[in-house]
């Protein structure tokens, strides 16, 4: 198979490096990939917004696959428009990537078709969503309807924060992603984050992850992209797992081919698992990042088949077999992030793959023939271990084999599932 990977991230390195690994692998590109990712395939500098030159493109190599990494082309239609010239695309329509591009539209799916979630309302004006928050009062949640990097809700734990957080919305603090606001129950419990293969017809269920959002040890400071996750997650018991297929995922599968917008690519479900069981926080409609680093160290599978498999409504004849081990990935990131940090500055050491631990790459890469650091979350040194213990030494090994002055990074990924392991 001839397959193109469209991203540049840490999730689209792991892909990579799981993909390469496949023996119907006859032709590999990324557009436009980093330097890790160029150990496995060929490296395309195409504009991936333009997608007249995506689709030139696959035509000139006879590329058979496309598997997109990150939202915003799903968003903006890419597989829409590879889908109408015939060729096949792991990622959901940009209809159905309305599950993660609007807060509103998922929340209204559940009320529709009775998926767990917080009671929530929808407000296009400041004054509305303001004496609905007065009326329900705090903790409560405040979040822009679109797309805002990560940075558009508030878990308000006070009235006045409430407000505060309904003005930045309205006043334009996370651009059009803020003209539309929801207004959502607070929940109280354990994350998770859930990942499951549709077809539109067919759902597989991979395997779970927990992540550390906040920038400082201890799950303290400002939120981030994302600092660190492990797989699986303790609280996903095969319980929790059963009743999330059930009352989750299979009728947002249900209920988005019955509305004309079938789904098919990955489900991220963000989940709170609260006394009453699992509850839907929000959907992404593609892997998570750096989520996505830990599964594919704990997939067994070949990786190639089940995208496919995804993409050609053929799910219900493959399986996904995964190592029993844990994996542990630490994102390592520019001093500053998540505000204001350095580029272009040098990393001059880094350790090479052995079984089981190896570095990925996310904001890298050659100037002068040198590898330096572009972005804000820059390496994830991942690794498996018999215990989320000894996974954790193992990443934390490898993030000490780096030379790079100006990065950082926690140093206690993992430490809910550590503290259970000892008890
Ligand atoms: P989201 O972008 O919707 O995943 O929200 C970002 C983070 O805010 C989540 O990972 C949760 O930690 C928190 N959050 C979102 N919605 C709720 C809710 N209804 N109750 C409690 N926490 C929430």
């Amino acid at each position: 198979m001839k397959v193109l990977l469209i991203g540049s991230g840490g999730r689209e390195h792991a892909l990579a490096w799981k993909l390469a690994q496949s023996p119907l692998m006859e032709a590999f590109y990324a557009a436009p990939g980093n330097p890790g990712i160029a150990e496995h395939a060929a490296l395309v500098a195409l504009d991936v917004d333009d997608h007249g030159a995506v689709i030139a493109f696959c035509r000139e190599k006879a590329i058979d696959f496309v598997v997109v990494g990150p939202e915003a082309p799903l968003v903006a239609g890419l597989a829409d428009v590879l889908r109408a010239a015939g060729i096949a695309v792991f990622g959901p329509s940009a209809a159905a990537a309305q599950l993660e591009g609007s807060k509103g539209f998922t929340k209204d799916l559940c009320a529709r078709f009775d998926i767990p979630t917080g009671a929530y309302q929808r407000f296009n004006n400041a004054p509305k969503a303001k004496a609905y928050v007065r009326a329900e009062g705090a903790p409560i949640v405040i979040k822009a309807d679109g797309l805002a990097a990560g940075k558009g809700v508030t878990v308000a734990m006070t009235l006045d924060e409430a407000l505060a957080a309904i003005d930045d919305c309205f006043e334009g603090a996370f651009g059009s992603a803020g003209a539309e606001v929801v207004v959502e129950a607070f929940l109280d419990g354990e994350e998770a984050s859930f990942f499951c293969l549709c077809d539109g017809k067919h759902a597989l269920p991979l395997a779970t992850a927990q992540d550390h959002k906040r920038v400082g040890d201890g799950d303290t400071g400002p939120n981030t992209g994302g600092m660190g996750a492990y797989s699986p997650a303790p609280v996903m018991t095969p319980e929790m797992v059963e009743r999330t297929m059930k009352e989750i995922i299979e009728p947002t599968m249900r209920g988005m081919a019955e509305m004309g917008t079938p789904f098919s690519g990955v489900f991220f479900a963000g989940l709170m698992i609260t006394a009453k069981g699992p509850e839907l926080i929000e959907y992404n409609v593609r892997f998570g990042d750096p989520e996505c680093q830990v599964l594919m160290m704990r997939l067994k599978s070949d990786l190639l088949p089940l995208l496919y498999a995804t993409a050609t409504g053929t799910l219900d004849q493959v399986s996904a077999e995964w190592i029993d081990d844990p994996a542990l990935t630490v994102v390592l990131a520019s001093k500053g992030y998540p505000g204001a940090y350095d580029k272009n500055t040098p990393i001059e050491v880094m350790p090479a793959e052995t079984a089981g631990a190896k570095i990925f790459h996310a904001g890298t890469a050659v100037k002068d023939g040198k590898l330096v650091a572009t972005g804000g979350r820059v390496l994830n040194a991942t690794a498996t271990g018999k215990t989320v213990a000894e996974a954790q030494a193992r990443a934390y090994a490898l993030v000490d084999q780096v030379t790079w002055e100006n990065g950082f990074c926690r140093r206690d990924i993992g430490w809910r599932a550590i503290a259970r392991e000892k008890n």
